[in-house]
């Protein structure tokens, strides 16, 4: 039964290959039954890559595009910068491969994507969590009309792909105006409430160390306002991870 079954599903995906032919996102080649895969094996293996430059100690902005002082970025020095977080960890850059990914991930909703960045980031997000001694993780979550629309929440997929246990304690209850175009400041006062702790977990963070889960931190507004929150439900520690980070150069507003 089990080979029938099998045979089948091997048929199956040979027929969607056909009706829906795929191709990998950097070097056009076919992707034979791998319609999860926005790349080839070989392509992701070398696109998908951790940054591994020095990371600013405030906002985690690769310093080698806004070079400040040996640990701080330009930003964060000129501007006195402080946040709610504590630390911010990432894996790699938002732009090419990793940029496209998460895309077709949310825009067009490729949730086995989710499981291949999963499971590319897996050792990366465990070492963080054993480093910073993280209690709990939480995915920040997406609103009822997001999650209707979309079919899941891509940080939630994304940890099931890590196999990274998680809580998600944390609901939003509408969606603001998008964010794309803003401003940290902007985007500041849009995120401002939207975020809420459910009632049965709002007890249990006093003295725990959190880590806030995304998939793209771009200028650290949606981190920062929840950072707030759990450390004014008593979070001691509240740690940022995301997949991917924006540089301040690639934003379209400063
Ligand atoms: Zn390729
Ligand atoms: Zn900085």
């Amino acid at each position: 039964m089990t080979s029938l079954k099998s045979s089948l599903r091997n048929l199956v995906s040979a027929v969607l290959d056909l009706l829906y032919p795929n191709f990998c996102g950097v070097c056009g080649s076919f992707l034979f039954r791998e319609h999860y895969f926005v790349a080839c094996k070989e392509c992701w293996e070398e696109n998908f890559t951790p940054y591994t430059g020095e990371k600013c100690s405030i906002c985690g902005h690769p310093l080698e595009f806004l070079p400040g002082a040996p640990d701080i970025c330009k930003r964060c020095l000129e501007k006195k910068r402080t946040f709610n977080f504590d630390s911010v960890s990432y894996f790699t850059l938002y732009r090419g491969l990793p940029e496209f990914a998460v895309k077709e991930l949310k825009f067009s909703r490729l949730k086995p994507v989710a499981d291949v960045i999963g499971k590319t980031i897996s050792n990366h997000l465990l070492e963080v969590l054993s480093q910073l001694s993280v209690d709990l993780v939480v995915p920040v979550p997406v609103s009822k009309e997001t999650l209707k629309e979309r079919g899941f929440n891509q940080t939630e997929e994304i940890l099931k792909g890590a196999e990274i246990p998680y809580v998600s304690f944390l609901e939003k209850p509408f969606t603001p105006e998008k964010q794309s175009t803003l401003s940290f400041k902007e985007r500041s006062e849009n995120v401002r409430g939207v975020f809420r702790i459910k009632k049965e977990f709002r007890m249990g963070l006093f003295g725990k160390s959190v880590l806030i889960f995304d998939d793209v931190f771009t200028t650290g507004a949606t981190a920062n306002e929840i950072a707030g929150l759990l450390k004014r439900y008593g979070a001691r520690k509240v740690h940022v991870y995301t997949v991917c980070y924006t540089p301040f150069n690639s934003l379209s507003k400063k």
